[in-house]
């Protein structure tokens, strides 16, 4: 086991991960009578996400191996949702929508920059859209699993995740780029007689807070650090969710482990009153659905009396309707 996983184990029992921070009125964030809140976001992009991945020498090979990874997770995942009555909120590349499409001329182009996790230095953000369909190009369109999510007995909520997977962040994003990836996601997901109102960041690029709050979105995700806290207020009906923990498979650590450490957590957030702000990404390693989240959504079902287990979406229309 490397080193990193044996720290993170020991700081977790010790509790130092996540650091717990409680307070005295946490009546105003979560409702009687239950005594946390337990939210799941998944980042769903297929391909969108790593085709330029700059830890990987073959980028887009790498993208399209976890898009085809992804697609045969969400059928299972979304099963398991549905045994143990779990929702997620989806927060979706905009692309996604779409059944086919000739690229997209009347997008503005990404500037070539520098991030954490992806450099852009080409000059065509879309070289990689495939221009093609759902048949020929499942990595890249995914009308079928949105379908399949929509149909679930399950009350899951839509968000957004960009239309192409983009770095949002004030400095290397123009604020009309921002703008039209939110106006073609909601365009599309009109279509569907959906609105959009959760947001996540790709790859937690924040910025841009107030043209979300102008689109009509009610939260976003941060991963400063792992975090049984409380949704911060940045008015005008925006909330910042800050993650508990992500859900993934780690080398070093059993399913065993996994599943034992989650229900920890969820734990720590009813003995604390705080909320518990749980992601993924749905490319993840098999070895979750199968091994570590049945245990964990499980424990979840057998406590729902004082879990609250919502979407983003419902939670934030709580929290605006709660704070005046
Ligand atoms: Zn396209
Ligand atoms: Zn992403």
């Amino acid at each position: 086991m490397s080193l990193k996983s044996q720290l993170s184990k020991i700081n977790f029992w010790l509790g130092r991960t996540p650091q717990v921070l409680k307070v005295p009125d946490f009546r105003k964030f979560i409702p009687s009578p239950f005594k946390t809140i337990v939210l799941f976001s998944a980042d769903f992009e297929l391909a969108w996400a790593p085709r330029y991945d700059k830890q990987n020498d073959r980028p887009l090979e790498y993208a399209l191996r976890l898009a085809k990874q992804e697609r045969k997770n969400i059928p299972e995942i979304l099963e398991l949702c549905d045994k143990y009555g779990i929702p997620i909120t989806w927060a979706t590349v905009g692309h996604l929508f779409l059944d086919q499409c000739d690229k997209h001329p009347e997008m503005p182009q990404v500037p070539k920059y520098q991030g954490r996790y992806w450099d852009f230095s080409g000059t065509d953000w879309y070289e990689y859209d495939p221009a093609s369909d759902l048949k020929h190009a499942p990595e890249w369109y995914a009308p079928d699993l949105l379908k399949l999510i929509l149909d679930s007995e399950t009350p899951h909520e839509i968000g957004c995740h960009t239309f192409s997977h983009i770095d949002c962040r004030d400095e290397v994003c123009p604020e009309e780029l921002l703008q039209a990836e939110l106006n073609a996601c909601q365009s599309v997901a009109s279509d569907w007689q959906l609105s959009l109102k959760s947001f996540v960041h790709p790859g937690h690029t924040i910025g841009h807070l107030n043209s979300l709050k102008n689109a009509g979105f009610t939260s976003f995700r941060t991963d400063y650090r792992n975090l049984l806290g409380y949704p911060k207020n940045h008015g005008g009906g925006l909330w910042e969710l800050q993650q508990t923990a992500e859900i993934q498979y780690r080398q070093g650590w059993s399913s065993e482990y996994h599943a034992k450490r989650y229900i920890e957590i969820i734990k720590r957030a009813i003995s604390s009153n705080t909320v518990c702000v749980f992601w993924f990404h749905p490319s993840f390693d098999p070895r979750v659905t199968r091994e570590i989240l049945p245990e964990v959504l499980d424990f979840l079902d057998n406590h729902r009396q004082e879990i609250w287990i919502t979407t983003h979406g419902r939670y934030c229309d709580f929290l605006n309707q709660n704070q005046n």
